[in-house]
């Protein structure tokens, strides 16, 4: 610490720190600009059924458009978002945003795609989530089933009485809930009984495990089993070869999104 450091030393201005909070205080500057200025975009990633290769939904996914025309990836600014709580506001209007596209594609399309929305768990401690819902619900006219809430374990954990409520609620209003990334957060699988679950969504970093038919796959396994057993569906993320695809339909899995099948896209280029 630098109280501690004595009069001949220079820790408080280290330069390098110094550049890492100035780049962090513009980076929060910026967020809280960006959304008044419409500078968010949402990509749309495909899910399919493994069986049929039918297109049953679409993963909403954050953009943000710079001033120099430049696409942010969330992992760049959802950190931030998340500790000054602007994840809030933003959270909201992706909800509304991807519930005012998804209702467009009903009534241009047969077959109803879902539209799949992050959450983060500052939606739930911060936010009126269910009132959110419920406002881009109604504000878009999408049916609240063609609605798939993406939670991290972390939601499920972090407090669970109030959350327990609130999912239960949200799980009432018709959304479907899946669990998002699961298998990497918490090793308690107790909640998985006690939230009104619909869906598993096996986290990419699992699937290196099909890449090669010869070797074992039991981390895999066991979450489709799991699902199984609990009467939940199974969605595998980051699916980016044939191989992979064959080798979850093989193993009992019901969806997949990733490279393989399409990359995220601007809503325009979705259905072309
Ligand atoms: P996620 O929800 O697990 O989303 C999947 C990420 O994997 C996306 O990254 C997607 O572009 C990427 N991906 C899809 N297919 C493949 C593949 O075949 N290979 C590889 N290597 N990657 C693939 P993206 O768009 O950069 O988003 C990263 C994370 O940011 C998301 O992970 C999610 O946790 C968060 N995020 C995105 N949009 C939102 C949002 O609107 N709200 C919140 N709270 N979080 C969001
Ligand atoms: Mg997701
Ligand atoms: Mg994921
Ligand atoms: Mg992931």
């Amino acid at each position: 610490r630098a109280k501690d450091s004595g009069r001949n030393t220079f820790q408080f201005f280290d330069p390098s720190m110094h550049a890492q909070g100035m780049e962090r205080m513009q980076l929060q500057h910026g967020l809280a600009k960006a959304l008044e200025q419409g500078e968010f975009e949402l990509h749309y990633q495909t899910q399919v059924e493994l069986a049929t290769g039918r297109r049953v939904g679409a993963e909403a996914l954050l953009r943000w458009r710079r001033a120099d025309g430049k696409l942010m990836p969330p992992a760049e600014f959802i950190p931030v978002a998340e500790q000054t709580g602007l994840i809030v506001p933003i959270g909201a209007w992706v909800l509304h945003e991807a519930c005012r596209q998804a209702a467009l594609w009903q009534n241009e399309r047969q077959g109803r795609p879902r539209i799949a929305v992050n959450l983060s768990a500052l939606q739930f401690r911060q936010g009126d989530i269910e009132a959110t819902v419920q406002s881009a619900l109604q504000a878009s006219g999408l049916p609240p089933s063609q609605l798939e809430l993406e939670l991290t374990e972390s939601i499920l954990i972090g407090d669970p009485a109030s959350v327990l409520a609130t999912v239960t609620r949200l799980k009432a209003m018709g959304v479907k809930l899946a669990i998002d990334d699961f298998g990497t957060g918490y090793s308690s699988l107790a909640y998985l009984s006690r939230f009104p679950i619909d869906k598993l969504k096996i986290d990419r970093s699992f699937l290196h495990q099909l890449d090669d038919a010869s070797q074992g796959a039991v981390i895999v396994e066991a979450i489709i089993g799991l699902a199984r057993s609990l009467g939940l569906r199974t969605i595998a993320e980051g699916v980016e070869t044939e191989a992979v695809a064959a080798r979850l339909l093989q193993l009992g899995c019901q969806e997949a999104q990733g490279y393989y099948f399409a990359r995220p896209v601007p809503a325009s280029e979705l259905f072309s």
